[in-house]
């Protein structure tokens, strides 16, 4: 069975590297899609282990997994519109809000007053990316309904946030230009701002300027870098993807994982593998296999790494996805269930 070995203390260093890059901002752990592939209870709990205290999790339903994997105290944050039914687990379960529309904004607000509860709320501005949040115009209406709801005790507002496209530098210092003076909006009318995030990994990393005081980072903290972005100092893969040599065949030998485990067939042809003889080009991606150009001695159950931290050689999984056009959490957010999670925990670097 292919298998996707996760080294737990790879991923501990990139959260350090990436917390004492981005200080005195703090770091939200991004943990959508399943943590990006590698398995969202392994994720969070060392994450929290590390010291990290804010956790991004897309909807309500991952977000309240994330609540038991992290306790109480750590800030868990759901920006998906949701149904009344999540609001309400939301409320109950102390997670952060994040809302980009007036609509939801009311049955925020709504919800809280039913359960006697003050919703903890993150507002969006549609800082240029036209995906979702509110829109200049419509910001105004929603810094009155704010201050409204703080004063009756049903929200308190815990920050102001938006995505940036990240595609360039002047479009992202626009977006940040409408962000800061959505910001200032809230705090002229008397609202406190505690939190402002904009960036995800790669802005957070190479602009500085355009941090808040807090940034959303989901494919660095695994090692994922940006398709076509630059070297990451102190940041490594954590997932090493490994398929066992299940046949070996006159030039060729076959591996277990295919296009059925989520593996791109758009790959045969295209990149090399780490075998126990070096690199070998991939030839074809089957169902359920794939071929290898094969090697002196090849035998079944030889490892094939097929990308990881380039420690025998291999690929990371983002020169993969250049190579078809796409990007590294692709690549690993599609491994499906046949490829087994498998945490590697160092012990030996402390005295435990
Ligand atoms: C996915 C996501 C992030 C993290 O993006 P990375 O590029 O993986 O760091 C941050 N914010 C939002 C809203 C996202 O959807």
């Amino acid at each position: 069975m292919p298998r996707l070995v996760i080294d737990d203390a790879a991923f501990r260093a990139n959260i350090a590297a990436l917390r004492n890059r981005v200080d005195p901002a703090r770091l939200m752990f991004v943990v959508k899609d399943d943590a990006y592939g590698h398995g969202l209870s392994w994720a969070v709990t060392s994450a929290v282990a590390a010291g990290v205290d804010w956790i991004g999790a897309y909807n309500v339903a991952t977000a309240l997994r994330v609540r038991e994997s992290a306790g109480a105290t750590a800030h868990v944050f759901a920006w998906a519109t949701s149904s009344d039914d999540e609001v309400d687990q939301a409320l109950a379960a102390d997670l952060d809000l994040g809302v980009g529309t007036a609509e939801y904004l009311h049955r925020v607000i709504d919800r809280a007053r039913v359960a006697s509860v003050r919703a903890r709320v993150h507002l969006k501005i549609d800082s240029g990316l036209h995906r979702s949040g509110l829109i200049p115009d419509e910001w105004h209406d929603a810094v009155r309904t704010v201050r409204a709801a703080e004063a009756e005790g049903h929200i308190e507002l815990v920050g102001v946030w938006s995505h940036l496209a990240e595609a360039s530098d002047e479009e992202d210092d626009a977006a940040q230009t409408i962000f800061l003076q959505a910001v200032d909006a809230l705090e002229a009318s008397g609202v406190a701002v505690e939190f402002t995030h904009l960036t995800a990994s790669a802005a957070t990393w190479a602009r500085p300027e355009l941090r808040g005081n807090l940034v959303r980072v989901g494919a660095f903290c695994y090692g994922i870098r940006s398709a076509d972005g630059p070297r990451l100092d102190g940041i490594t893969p954590v997932a090493t993807l490994i398929a066992p040599v299940i046949a070996v065949n006159e030039d060729t030998v076959t591996i277990d994982l295919g296009a059925l485990d989520g593996f791109p067939s758009s790959l045969g042809g295209r990149i090399d593998v780490a075998t126990p003889a070096g690199l070998r080009p991939l030839r074809a991606v089957e169902g359920f296999s794939s071929t290898v150009d094969a090697w002196p001695d090849a035998h079944v159950g030889d490892e094939v790494r097929v990308f990881g931290p380039g420690r025998a050689g291999e690929r990371s999984a983002t020169t993969l996805a250049e190579a078809i056009g796409t990007v590294g959490e692709e690549i690993l957010t599609r491994l499906g269930p046949r490829v087994r999670r498998e945490v590697v925990c160092d012990d030996t670097r402390g005295d435990s």
